[in-house]
């Protein structure tokens, strides 16, 4: 066990971390990043994070992000995709405390969330970094936003809902991006978002495999310079300090996914390998409850 470090969490502003190991660099992010980055764990409320704070320009995210950052999926695996966005918008309306009417995705991609919503009649709203919408998702009477959630300034309590899949770890700040959330949502209104598990089985796995194959100075978990670009680490503790400390409160939490990751991949590359070569270790995760991601559905109630 390495000895305590002093940096401050971003999430609940303790100062004790242990280190983790080096952060993972593609080659493209080799010639700009700085080589003293470690990945470490806030021991109070176990959120993993960067020191010191990741601090590249807008150029330099944007060489990492290229236009290869959708994967390619399989017939069946955008089928469950869609299922997975009709309950999950299920859930906003199940525990909103009246009819949704005004819906924003936070991070929209391709925008096939605001065609969801838009279906049901909500009026649909889209924030994103990048345009990625599909030629549908630009008709439909949807409103999208190029920028930051923070640039849009959106007015107080002007949400009835907000969704924001896969978007938190991808942020060095998240309270403050939850926070936000807090300010735009109406009273009573709810927040559907998702994230990894950073203490799930299968990184505990995987980094049992740096150890023995000798890389145990590399961290496995968060991925920050390179894909998947996870530089906000949130586990079961952490999620919930960061709820409380944005004044949101929790109406669900859901562990879930690894099982079927082998699936999700053309067979015989290597995502498809390494998956099925951990599928008991996905499977030992259910009992464990340290399955690979989290769904929560927060809602403002003052
Ligand atoms: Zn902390």
């Amino acid at each position: 066990m390495t000895e305590p470090q002093s940096h401050q969490c971003p999430i609940c502003g303790g100062s004790k971390v242990i280190a983790v190991g080096k952060p993972q660099v593609s080659p493209q992010a080799a010639p700009f990043v700085r080589s003293d980055y470690r990945v470490v764990m806030c021991l109070a409320c176990r959120f993993y994070f960067v020191t010191p704070g990741i601090s590249l320009s807008q150029q330099e995210w944007q060489r990492l992000y290229g236009d290869d950052y959708f994967e390619e999926m399989l017939p069946w695996w955008a089928e469950k995709k869609r299922r997975d966005r009709a309950w999950q918008l299920d859930w906003l309306q199940v525990h909103s405390d009246r009819e949704v009417l005004r819906f924003l995705d936070v991070g929209c991609g391709r925008g096939e969330v605001l065609l969801e919503a838009a279906s049901r009649g909500w009026s649909a709203y889209g924030v994103d970094i990048s345009d990625n919408r599909t030629v549908k998702a630009r008709g439909a009477g949807i409103n999208f936003i190029k920028g930051n959630l923070f640039n849009a300034s959106f007015e107080d309590g002007f949400f009835d809902s907000v969704y924001m899949n896969s978007v938190l770890e991808h942020v060095v700040d998240p309270l403050s991006l939850l926070r936000e959330v807090k300010r735009i949502l109406r009273t009573g209104g709810v927040l559907f978002f998702g994230v990894p598990n950073e203490d799930s089985l299968y990184n505990d796995a995987r980094q049992l495999l740096f150890h023995l194959s000798g890389s145990g100075e590399l961290s496995a978990r968060l991925c920050p310079f390179k894909s998947p670009y996870h530089v906000s680490g949130f586990t079961r503790s952490s999620l919930k300090k960061a709820l409380t400390e944005a004044g949101l409160d929790m109406a669900r939490l859901k562990n879930f996914a690894g099982e079927y990751e082998w699936r999700r991949y053309r067979p015989f590359t290597r995502p498809f390998f390494v998956h099925f070569l951990m599928l008991p270790v996905h499977v030992l995760a259910i009992p464990m409850r340290k399955r690979l991601y989290f769904e929560v559905v927060a809602r403002r109630n003052d």
